[in-house]
Formats: C-alpha cells, sequence, structure tokens
C-alpha cells in the first residue's frame, strides 16, 4: 500500500506482542516505526525485523527519559503516529490490593500515556495527518474480578482518548482507543500462569477460563488488534475518533 511513506511512528512497548505486531503493520504501510521500551537489546533484535524500525530505550514512568526518546525519535522528521500500547498488569483481591501496586500500574497505563501523548502533543497539533491510538482494553469498558488497578487504568486511557479527541477535534489528528480481550501475548501468559497457580488447573483449562469471556470463546491473536490499528492509520478513517473500539467477539464480560 504505502500510504504512511515517510510519516514516523512511534510504538511504546513495540518490542514484543501487539506491540510489534502493530509496528509491523504500519511498516507494511510504509511507515517508519520506532519502537520503545525498558528492554534496549530485545527492540533493538527485533527493529532487525521490521523495515526501516529503529529502537529507542524508554521507561514510560520516567518523564525526562520520554522527553529525551521522543526527541531522538523527531530526528527524521515530526512524528505522525503515536501508538500508546506500553502497559503492564497483575491481579489480587482487592482487599490484599497495596497502594504502590495500585498506583504502579497507574503510572504506565495511565500517566505513560499521559507523557508520551505530550511529548507529541505539538507535533499531532500541526501534523497533516494525525494518529493517536491508546491500547486500552475490554477492561477499560467493563469490570472483572481481582483487576480494580487495571480496570482504573484502562478507563482512564478512554477517559483521555475521549477527552483529547474532543479538544484536538479541529486539528488534523484523530484518537481512538481499541480495546482488546484476552489476547495471545506474555501478558496473557501472565493470567494463564496466575489461574494454573491459584487454582491447580492445568494450561489447557486455564486458557478455557480466559477464553470464557469471549463470546467467541478463544484468544484474539496479535495481528487482529494490529488490523485495526492498521485501518485507523488510513487516511479514509480520518472521521473515526473518540472511538473506544471493542475487539472481543462480541459482548464483552
Ligand atoms: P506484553 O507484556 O508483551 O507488552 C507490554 C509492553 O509494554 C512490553 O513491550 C514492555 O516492554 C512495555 N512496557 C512495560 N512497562 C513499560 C515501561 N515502564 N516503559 C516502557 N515500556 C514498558 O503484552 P501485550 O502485548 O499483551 O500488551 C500490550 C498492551 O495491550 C498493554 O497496554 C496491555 O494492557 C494491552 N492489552 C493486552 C491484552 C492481552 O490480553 N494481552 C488485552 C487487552 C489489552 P519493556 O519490558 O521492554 O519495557
Amino acid at each position: 500500500m504505502g500510504h504512511l511513506k515517510g510519516q514516523t511512528a512511534v510504538i511504546t512497548g513495540g518490542g514484543t506482542g501487539i506491540g510489534l505486531a502493530i509496528a509491523r503493520r504500519l511498516a507494511a504501510d510504509g511507515a517508519n516505526c520506532v519502537l520503545m521500551g525498558r528492554n534496549l537489546e530485545r527492540l533493538e533484535t527485533q527493529a532487525k525485523t521490521v523495515e526501516r524500525a529503529r529502537a529507542i530505550q524508554c521507561d514510560v514512568t520516567d518523564s525526562a527519559a520520554v522527553e529525551a526518546a521522543f526527541e531522538d525519535a523527531r530526528r527524521d522528521g515530526p512524528i505522525s503516529i503515536l501508538v500508546n500500547n506500553a502497559g503492564i498488569a497483575s491481579s489480587a483481591p482487592f482487599h490484599r490490593m497495596g497502594e504502590d501496586e495500585f498506583l504502579r500500574i497507574q503510572d504506565v497505563n495511565v500517566t505513560g500515556v499521559f507523557r508520551c501523548t505530550k511529548a507529541v502533543a505539538n507535533d499531532m497539533r500541526t501534523a497533516e495527518s494525525g494518529r493517536v491510538i491508546n491500547i486500552s482494553s475490554i477492561a477499560g469498558l467493563s469490570g472483572g474480578p481481582y483487576i480494580t488497578h487495571y480496570c482504573a487504568s484502562k478507563h482512564a486511557v478512554i477517559g483521555m482518548t475521549r477527552a483529547l479527541s474532543a479538544e484536538w477535534a479541529k486539528t488534523n489528528t484523530t484518537v481512538n482507543a481499541i480495546c482488546p480481550g484476552y489476547v495471545r501475548t506474555e501478558m496473557a501468559e501472565g493470567a494463564i500462569r496466575t489461574i494454573i497457580e491459584k487454582t491447580g488447573a492445568t494450561r489447557e483449562q486455564a486458557i478455557a477460563e480466559l477464553a470464557k469471556n469471549n463470546p467467541q470463546g478463544r484468544l484474539l491473536e496479535v495481528e487482529e488488534v494490529a488490523e485495526i490499528a492498521g485501518w485507523l492509520c488510513h487516511p479514509d478513517s480520518r472521521s473515526i475518533n473518540g472511538q473506544a473500539i471493542a475487539l472481543n467477539g462480541g459482548h464483552s464480560m
């Protein structure tokens, strides 16, 4: 296709799972991708597998590091696509959930999105065709047990998406959220391990338990999320703004 030729796309958490699949998808459409994350070695290894991609180390909880990383990313031209994908999850019953853990999740999943979006605000307000894509979750649209902190963070991401899309509606930049159910990645592996640990279930039973949250009874593949991100970046998608697009095989949880 090539309609993103010459555009710079930053994908946080771009070295693994959903982020890496999105980078591949945007690169296939011509974008120059910058993969950000904490693990530089992994990012560099993966960047070699994506056309025209490069890796920049960045911890989204560190404001100064975010500023410096985006300055570096801007080296080849203004950033016109930002995919806020970096995220973390854990689980605990609410009565055992510590404030530290609650804040740790918000720092990456919410304030991290705030920091990275701030870093591209000037690029986006003047872009010919700008896109901010926030990876929220079905947990941003509905509740589930043992993930109060994660649900709070992913609901907040949708709130930011809606507010900023309204604020920037007169620019050429759209702001949308993608809300997947369980996707087959390392993060879902973590949930599978927890179920096995806490309940003694087999791996197959644990996967089936997660799949129950999806009316189609399966886990999503990373390419399904990447496809929506690619579609949102298409010039003909410019009317889609402020949306939280659920991707969970039907009604959620
Ligand atoms: P992964 O664990 O593979 O990806 C998480 C990514 O975030 C990693 O690349 C990690 O890179 C990066 N990251 C974590 N903390 C930081 C940080 N402080 N600074 C910078 N980067 C960070 O899982 P997924 O691909 O599944 O997750 C991607 C997104 O999708 C997350 O926001 C998640 O909440 C969301 N999501 C996932 C679902 C699933 O079932 N898998 C379902 C719905 C939403 P590094 O370690 O190098 O920093």
